[in-house]
């Protein structure tokens, strides 16, 4: 089987990593999400996360030479033979090329880019009662996905807060950032013919589903 190589594109708050968490399960590829990497690093208070906290808590990008590097290692690692699944890289157009670079020079290509369209109304809602566990990682939200109990994870009680740059105006700012700076991927990979939609409104089953089925046909298309 031909490896598959996705990358999750769309705002904060679209539900990547609701949906890689899926595929991960679905597939069994390793689920390479920046965000997630990033605040390990910045609580590990790790060289790469003291570079990036004040940028992520600002909402704004951390610069390509940050990251770039850090992320085209991780694809190359040995989990990551059979394919991946990108969630929050590429954010940029440099970005997109480093990466396009690399897996050229590795003999290897994309599989396709699903874009999980969102409008900015639907993620403020959803950012600003987002709350996670620190210890578990499980994501919960106030109204639409509420934890048994007020405050504290169904997995082992340990407390949900909310993330640092899931304030309001910090979502905002991010907003500001991806309408800026990462939706010109949505015409590149277009252009690439890798673009597939995926209404970031409906239910997370039905984003899944859609998913699946949008995968079903690369695949088809890719052995033609
Ligand atoms: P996320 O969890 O994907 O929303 O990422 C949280 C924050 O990490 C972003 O607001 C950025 O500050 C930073 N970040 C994540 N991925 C990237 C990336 N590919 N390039 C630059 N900064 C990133």
């Amino acid at each position: 089987m031909a490896e598959l190589n996705l990358i999750l594109l769309g705002p904060p708050g679209a539900g990547k990593g609701t949906q890689a968490t899926n595929l991960t399960a679905d597939f069994g590829l390793p689920h390479i999400a920046t965000g997630d990497i990033l605040r390990a690093a910045v609580a590990g208070e790790t060289d790469l996360g003291k570079e990036a906290k004040r940028f992520m808590d600002a909402g704004d990008l951390v610069p390509d030479s940050v990251i770039t590097g850090v992320i085209l290692e991780r694809v190359a690692e040995d989990d990551a033979r059979d394919g991946f699944v990108l969630d929050g890289f590429p954010r940029t157009v440099d970005q997109a090329d480093s990466l396009g670079k690399e897996l050229e020079a590795r003999e290897r290509r994309l599989t396709g880019v699903l874009l999980i369209d969102t409008p900015d109304d639907v993620v403020i809602k959803r950012i600003s009662g987002r709350r996670v566990s620190r210890k578990t990682g499980r994501i919960y939200h106030v109204d639409f996905d509420p934890p048994t109990h007020e405050g504290r994870c169904d997995v082992d009680g340990s407390e949900l807060i909310q993330r640092d740059d899931d304030r309001e105006e910090t979502v905002r700012k991010r907003l500001v950032v991806y309408h800026e700076q990462t939706e010109p991927l949505i015409a590149y990979y277009e252009d690439l013919g890798l673009l597939r939609r995926i209404d970031g409104t409906r239910s997370p089953s039905e984003v899944h589903a859609h998913i699946r089925a949008t995968i079903a046909t690369l695949r088809l298309e890719d052995e033609l």
